[in-house]
Formats: structure tokens, sequence, C-alpha cells
């Protein structure tokens, strides 16, 4: 048997590190999953490239440049796109209440703004985009989607981000109610890592 693939996250967000390690175990491919820190970190970058795929590439090869040989290198650029927003916090997601990127400061921002906004008028969806580099810096992009719609206030404790406002069509409750197994089952982020584990699975990832 191969050994397995030594794949490296470009993040410095233990949430989506956690979802990406639930989902990586459920997929069943033959990967390592090493944290950035083990490497020193996830160096600084500035994520303004004005699209997903941009700063999901910007963070990957960020990584990679630090990575020792035979590494893989992915990273997750994720976001909520609010329909009566015209797409934002989109991109903007982790910094719409300001540079600080506090969640909770951005929840209640997004609340604030969708005051008053009816329930027909509360579409949204998440989007997540992998970035996976192997070794030589070869890329392949993998995008997730999650429609749904924004809740009338913030409820549940589990997620992060916006989970407390979202609920995924064909659901009743926020990401943040139904819990870490139903969120892996449908979110952007799992739709996003099926795409990637399914080339991997046809062999279009290629040899580490
Ligand atoms: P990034 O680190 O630049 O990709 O920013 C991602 C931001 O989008 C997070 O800080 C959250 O605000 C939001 N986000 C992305 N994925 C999720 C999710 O699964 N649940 C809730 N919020 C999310």
């Amino acid at each position: 048997m191969n050994a397995p693939l030594r794949l490296v996250l470009a993040s410095g967000n233990p949430h989506k590190a956690a979802e990406m390690r639930a989902l990586a175990a459920d997929s069943r491919l033959p990967l390592e999953f090493l944290s950035a820190t083990a490497f020193g970190g996830m160096p600084p970058v500035v994520e303004d490239t004005g699209t997903f795929s941009g700063n999901a590439r910007r963070k990957a090869r960020a990584l990679l440049d630090r990575l020792p040989a035979g590494h893989w290198s992915l990273a997750d650029d994720s976001g909520l796109c609010v329909d009566a927003l015209e797409g934002a916090p989109g991109v903007e997601s982790a910094y719409y209440a300001g540079p600080a990127g506090d969640a909770a400061a951005n929840l209640a921002k997004l609340v604030t703004a969708m005051t008053d906004v009816p329930p027909a008028r509360r579409g949204a969806h998440f989007v997540c985009v992998l970035c996976l580099l192997d070794p030589s810096g070869r890329e392949s992009l993998f995008e997730g989607r999650c429609a749904g719609r924004l809740a009338a206030a913030p409820d549940g404790g589990g997620g992060f981000g916006y989970d407390p406002l979202f609920i995924p069509e064909g659901q009743t409750a926020t990401l943040a109610r139904l819990g870490d197994a139903a969120k892996n089952a449908l979110s952007h982020r799992a739709r996003a890592w099926s795409a990637l584990a399914a080339a991997f699975r046809h062999g279009m990832l290629g040899p580490a």
C-alpha cells in the first residue's frame, strides 16, 4: 500500500480545521492530515484578491513555500453571501465588522443589517473554495455551496461564525442548532470536500 498523502491545512481557524478533519476522516482517503502549526504556523496572508478562489490560492501557496518536500497544501476560503445585501459579506465575511475579525461583532452587524427584511427576502448561501496544491505546486480548486435563508434571530450554540443565523434549505433549524454531524452532511465545506474526495478517488490528483 502507498504511504498516506501528507496534507497540511493552510488555516489558523480551529473551527475550520476541526470540520476538515472530520470530513477527511469520513471520506476514508489515505491522508495524513497535518496542521500548519507543525511547520511554524500559517504565514500572514493579505486576503484582498476579491474572490474566494484567489484568496484560497494565496493561502495555499504561502503555506506550500514553507513546507518540506513531499507535502501537499490545502486552503479553505469561505463566506456567507446574502441576497438582500447584494452578496455581502461574501469574501469579506471574516472582517465584516472590521479588521479585528471578531465573529460575534460580525454576526451582530449582520443581524442589524437584516432588521426589517421580511422572510421572503432573507435568502443567502455559503460558499467554500478549497485550493489544493501538490508538492510541485500543481493546483486543483473545488467549490461547494449551501443555500438557505437567514433566521429572524441567532439561535443555537454549535458551529462558528454565522452558523447561528443560517438555516439550510430543507431544514427548520440553524446550523448552530443542527449540530456538527448534520452540518458536515450538508455544508458548503462538506460539498467542496466531497468534490475533492471524488477527484482523489478518480486518480485526478496524481501521485504525491
Ligand atoms: P476566511 O477565513 O477568510 O475564509 O473567512 C471565513 C469567514 O466566513 C469566517 O470567519 C466566517 O465568518 C464565515 N464562514 C465561513 N464558513 C463558515 C461556516 O461554516 N459557518 C459560519 N461561518 C462561516
